[in-house]
């Protein structure tokens, strides 16, 4: 079992693991704690999902944020939306988990679900069962569809969650825990869910869309591993199979209300106790000693700046700003195509101009996002990608979340402490730069073979950090087979013909 919690920060967790009793303790007590350190910048949702399961960074797996501007085809795709509307691991250029142990074990079965498509089916590849939530149909969906799909809908309904109303469960124990108040300056809540509890999914604009932000949300998806565990016979048999799990309200009510909030330390509680049960029920179904488990992160978090210092900085100024850069080199008009960070795109018009023009256009909006306080780190991309291994400290971190071809013309990320968000979807606190507290997360392996029967559960996690590339392998070590690394890499799709002004390569 790989366990994603998304938005899972090493500094927040060593907050909180002392309040932790239960299913966090045994974790704790059964596996070995370690921090993990991603080796790249832009530690986002896709490109966090993707390295878990293929060992790879952005620049090789080719999955550089959760969406970007394809200039294939001149438009904004999320990772995992193929330009004709479809869903698949398509972007993604490295074999996962899941084509590894369909390599080995043809009659093997890899299953992973997430609120979030993208978490689900990038840390498979190409095989193996992603499924996750529909929020239209207010069910559990998938590409693959196999036939007892319809058994966990059953089993573990997600539709009768989003009546729940999300209530403090001890909000003196939160006072405390946290520190502050329900309503601590820069907490914003998630999808219309407020800044105070109780939080009602049914008093917000899109109840089926707020589920995903509240315990609920958690919770929903260890039942639905749970009924895939008995529906699908994972474990039944002497085959090895995997199950990926991944928490995706654990982030999004990061997003809302912040790592120090009440909400986080209320979701904690109760996913302690959820995480008991889990455990427990893995020792039902598939029995003791006959399960492993990794619990991990795709990335962290940056504290609220208005607990400590850095700042807020709007997207939009950002896009502003390198629109009027872009305009003294080329004219007035529109010349920015997308301006969500790590990458910022030249549109196809900037595109069509000659190659000089392109050249002023990047170092005049290098120059004006350099300018602006709160960003760390601009550079133009064909400095800092390619060849990464040549490459050290910083430089390497920031070569590796970039794709020579995918990755806009400038790349930009922001200050130590510095949360970047859109104007018109506000959040507590975001992720996705080079600092520690975005790329240090906790790492409890629980091996094949482990002893059990330790007392008391760790206080503190190993001093050296494991390099998260490793972690696939690792994995693949324990189902015994080869890790996706070894497989050869899958063949490029062919795409769609090529819109107009998108043959020019980026500078
Ligand atoms: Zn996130």
């Amino acid at each position: 079992v790989l366990l994603v919690l998304d938005q899972w920060p090493a500094w927040a967790f060593a907050v909180k693991r002392p309040h932790l009793t239960r299913g966090f303790a045994r974790l704790l007590r059964e596996g070995a704690w370690h921090t993990g350190r991603y080796p790249s910048a832009a530690t986002l949702t896709a490109p966090g999902h993707a390295l878990l399961g293929t060992g790879r960074a952005p620049a090789a797996s080719g999955i550089v944020a959760n969406e970007w501007y394809r200039r294939s085809v001149d438009r904004v795709l999320r990772s995992v939306e193929d330009p004709d509307g479809g869903t698949s691991a398509r972007a993604l250029r490295a074999p996962g988990l899941g084509d590894a142990l369909a390599a080995a074990h043809p009659a093997a079965l890899a299953v992973s679900i997430s609120l979030k498509d993208r978490a689900a089916i990038l840390p498979l590849g190409r095989a193996g069962t992603p499924i996750w939530y529909d929020r239209t149909t207010r069910s559990w969906r998938s590409t693959a569809a196999p036939a007892w799909l319809a058994e966990v809908d059953r089993r573990a309904p997600i539709a009768p969650r989003i009546a729940q109303v999300w209530r403090a469960s001890d909000p003196a124990r939160l006072a405390a825990a946290s520190g502050g108040p329900d309503d601590a300056p820069g907490e914003v809540g998630e999808h219309g869910l407020g800044t105070t509890f109780p939080h009602d999914p049914a008093r917000t604009p899109d109840p089926a869309e707020a589920l995903t932000a509240t315990p609920a949300g958690n919770e929903a998806v260890l039942d639905a591993g749970l009924a895939a565990i008995t529906a699908a016979g994972l474990g039944a048999d002497v085959t090895p199979d995997l199950l990926v799990l991944s928490l995706s309200a654990h982030d999004l009510i990061g997003h809302g209300w912040g790592q120090e909030s009440w909400e986080m330390w209320d979701m904690t509680l109760r996913l302690d106790a959820a995480l008991d049960h889990f455990l427990a029920e893995l020792d039902t179904r598939v029995g003791r000693g006959r399960w492993a488990l990794a619990a991990t992160s795709d990335h962290g978090a940056c504290p609220l700046p208005e607990r400590g210092s850095g700042g807020r900085l709007w997207l939009d100024t950002i896009r502003d700003a390198a629109n009027r850069a872009a305009a003294t080199a080329l004219g007035p008009g529109e010349w920015i195509a997308f301006a969500r960070y790590p990458a910022l795109y030249l549109n196809a018009a900037a595109r069509a101009r000659s190659a000089r023009d392109q050249a002023r256009a990047v170092t005049k909006i290098v120059y004006a996002l350099r300018a602006i306080p709160g960003l760390a780190r601009v550079e133009r991309t064909a400095d800092v990608a390619g060849s990464c291994e040549a490459r050290g400290g910083a430089d390497r971190a920031l070569c590796l979340a970039l794709d020579p071809a995918e990755s806009g013309e400038v790349v930009y990320l922001p200050a130590a402490g510095w949360v970047l968000e859109r104007r018109d979807e506000r959040v507590a606190t975001s992720h996705g730069s080079l600092h520690d507290y975005d790329r240090d997360v906790p790492l409890v392996l629980l091996a094949p073979g482990r002893d059990p029967a330790r007392a008391e559960p760790a206080t503190a996690p190993a001093e050296s950090l494991v390099p998260m590339e490793t972690v696939a392998a690792l994995l693949a070590g324990w189902l015994g087979v080869p890790p996706p690394a070894a497989l050869p890499l899958p063949e490029p799709q062919p795409g769609p013909p090529p819109a107009p002004g998108a043959g020019l390569a980026p500078p």
